[in-house]
């Protein structure tokens, strides 16, 4: 039994995540009714944080990932790397209810609530350059972004603005700088690290991480008292979230409604019209399938939920799917590769201390492959950013060690000896080979379940040559000691395997030619001008940064657009 709701809005937004946030603030506040779709349950800011201010005696595992038993049975995707915590699990889908199928190993971290994966996000932000918008028609891989950097630049500063992001301009043109905060302060060994290598690599900059969390009182935000457990939730709001952001801004329209427990289920499409009318969800508590219909339709469902809703809205007119018309929705899957670099200890600075623990590190800007000779690596293309930190170990570290007695009481009253550690995150090139399509089998709600093939390549492994030995020579040239280069990476296994970054991207590119790309300059599907795809799976190439700035930005640019084509009378 299909029920429509009979309620027509000028927009709908599926999902309520970092983009789904955005649409929802932006379209509304541009004065349009607003149903926002979301698949998971309510999440309340604060309220339902239920265990940020919980200490580990009132939580039966202390704290630490949960069971293995349960964790293999109801996340077992996230069992395979140890997680998910007791303080987080109620955070991240349930993956025994939400299967899918992987040809190679792929690791799909989702997260499914009200606010999305802006709850559990790690807040680093970085906006893209024109490095990264010209690479792939410089160098042949992936087909051309229809926009550059002078494109996207005022729409990163409007949403660094209501955001709030703190960090240091260092006018590198690689890493265009934003409109900052005060930057978070660097700690004793990092700046040693950041002296050491700077002079001895002059054109390398180590800065300290660009991060969605208020340095200062913000937009009636908190700012951060350098607690610690932000992937608990932050009832401070002193971290970008959904709840904590777009959400109140969007309510404060009373422009929004806000469905949770609507699953999407594909796009309506009246071919009388020949145009997308609304879509169809299911009531994820009844099973019941629903109608809703509006104008214009943002799919903010993440990548490859995004992906997922446009691949399963077949009919005898689109059997591959709608906004297909290219063959190239779900190609081009990318992710970040990492887990990769390496560690060392700092000396000197055994006098030297810090309080409170600051939720962001450091990061080296890119320096390989900028375009000129002197970057230029023969063995790949692209490059990539590092991020670390330096910490001292407290005297847990003595817990299970092989001492006891006075001797071990004395050797743990002071902090260990600080420990330097910087990982690479890796540029992947967007390939034909990694892609995903829908399988025979379904979910617990019959939506066909994705199937995913990816895995990295030439240009990738080469690269992973590199990063280890890089990270080395830097933390050796800056003074370190006992440096040990690492790389997780496992064939066919867990280690680094794609996905693992939480940053999967592409499956739905933008470009220029609509014969080989889903979405134009605007997000907006070459196919169906008023459905919208404004989150990762937008993503024409991956560049190294973390992406989720690029697509707050070009969610807002899409909204406006939107708007503007609405009261034009063409959408
Ligand atoms: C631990 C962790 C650390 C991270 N660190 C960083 C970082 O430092 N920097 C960075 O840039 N990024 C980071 N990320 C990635 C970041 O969280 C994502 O890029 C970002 O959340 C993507 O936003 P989104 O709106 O596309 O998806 P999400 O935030 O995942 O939101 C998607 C929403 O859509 C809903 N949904 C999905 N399918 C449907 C459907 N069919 N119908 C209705 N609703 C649906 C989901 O339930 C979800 O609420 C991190 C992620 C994690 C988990
Ligand atoms: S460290 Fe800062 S952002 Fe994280 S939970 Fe604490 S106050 Fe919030």
């Amino acid at each position: 039994m299909i029920y429509h709701t009979r309620n027509t809005y000028d927009a709908i937004v599926v999902g309520s995540g970092i983009t789904g946030g955005w649409a929802a603030k932006e379209l509304c506040e541009k004065g349009l009714k607003t149903m926002v779709l979301e698949r998971g349950r309510n999440v309340e800011h604060g309220k339902d944080y239920i265990t940020e201010h919980k200490q580990s005696w009132e939580m039966p595992y202390r704290g630490r990932a949960v069971p293995r038993e349960e964790a293999k049975r109801d996340w077992p995707v996230l069992s395979r790397s140890g997680g998910p915590s007791e303080t987080t699990k109620h955070f991240y889908l349930n993956g025994r209810e939400n299967p899918y199928i992987e040809e190679k190993p792929f690791t799909w971290v989702r997260g499914d609530q009200v606010g999305g994966r802006s709850l559990t996000w790690g807040r680093q932000s970085y906006r893209l350059s024109d490095l990264d918008f010209e690479a792939n028609a410089r160098d042949g891989h992936g087909v051309d972004w229809p926009i550059r950097y002078k494109d996207l630049a005022p729409w990163y500063s409007y949403v660094e603005r209501f955001a709030g992001i703190s960090g240091q301009k260092e006018g590198m043109p690689q890493l265009p700088d934003g409109e900052f905060l005060p930057p978070m302060e660097m700690n004793a060994a990092e700046k040693a690290f950041k002296q050491g290598m700077e002079s001895a690599f002059p054109d390398r900059r180590v800065t300290i991480g660009r991060t969605a969390v208020l340095t200062q009182a913000h937009n009636g935000r908190g700012a951060c008292h350098y607690c610690g457990p932000c992937s608990r939730g932050c009832s401070v709001g002193a971290y970008f979230s959904s709840q904590s952001s777009t959400l109140p801004a969007a309510f404060a329209t009373d422009n929004l409604t806000l469905r949770p427990h609507s699953l999407t289920h594909s796009l309506i499409y009246d071919p009388e019209t020949s145009k997308v009318t609304g879509v169809r969800f299911i009531d994820t508590q009844t099973k019941e399938m629903h109608e809703v219909y509006a104008r214009v339709i943002f799919l903010c469902a993440s990548t490859l939920g995004s992906t997922q809703v446009l691949l399963n809205s077949t009919s005898t007119r689109f059997p591959n799917g709608m906004a297909n018309s290219s063959g190239a929705l779900g190609k081009y899957l990318m992710d970040h590769h990492f887990r990769l670099g390496a560690s060392g200890e700092m000396p000197g600075l055994e006098d030297r201390y810090y309080t409170g623990n600051r939720p962001n590190g450091i990061y080296v800007i890119r320096f390989r492959n900028l375009g000129d000779a002197a970057t230029r690596q023969p063995d790949y293309v692209r490059g990539y950013g590092f991020q670390g930190g330096a910490s001292r170990a407290s005297w847990s570290r003595g817990i299970g060690g092989p001492a006891f007695g006075a001797d071990l009481k004395n050797a743990l009253r002071d902090p260990a000896p600080w420990q330097m550690w910087i990982g690479g995150w890796c540029e992947a090139l967007p390939n034909e080979k990694n892609y995903v399509t829908l399988s025979d089998q379904t979910d617990a709600y019959g939506l066909p379940q994705l199937k995913i093939h990816c895995t990295w390549h030439e240009n990738e492994f080469a690269m992973r040559k590199d990063v280890p030995v890089a990270a080395a020579e830097m933390l050796e040239a800056a003074g370190a000691r006992n440096v040990s280069m690492f790389d997780d990476f496992v064939e066919d296994g867990i280690g680094a395997e794609p996905g693992r970054c939480i940053h999967e991207m592409g499956t739905a590119r933008m470009g220029r030619d609509p014969k080989t790309s889903v979405l134009n300059a605007h997000n907006q599907c070459h196919d169906h001008p008023n459905v919208f795809v404004t989150d990762g799976a937008s993503m024409t190439s991956s560049a190294c940064q973390n992406p989720s700035l690029t697509y707050m930005a070009l969610t807002a640019r899409a909204c406006d657009y939107a708007v503007s084509e609405m009261n034009k009378g063409q959408l």
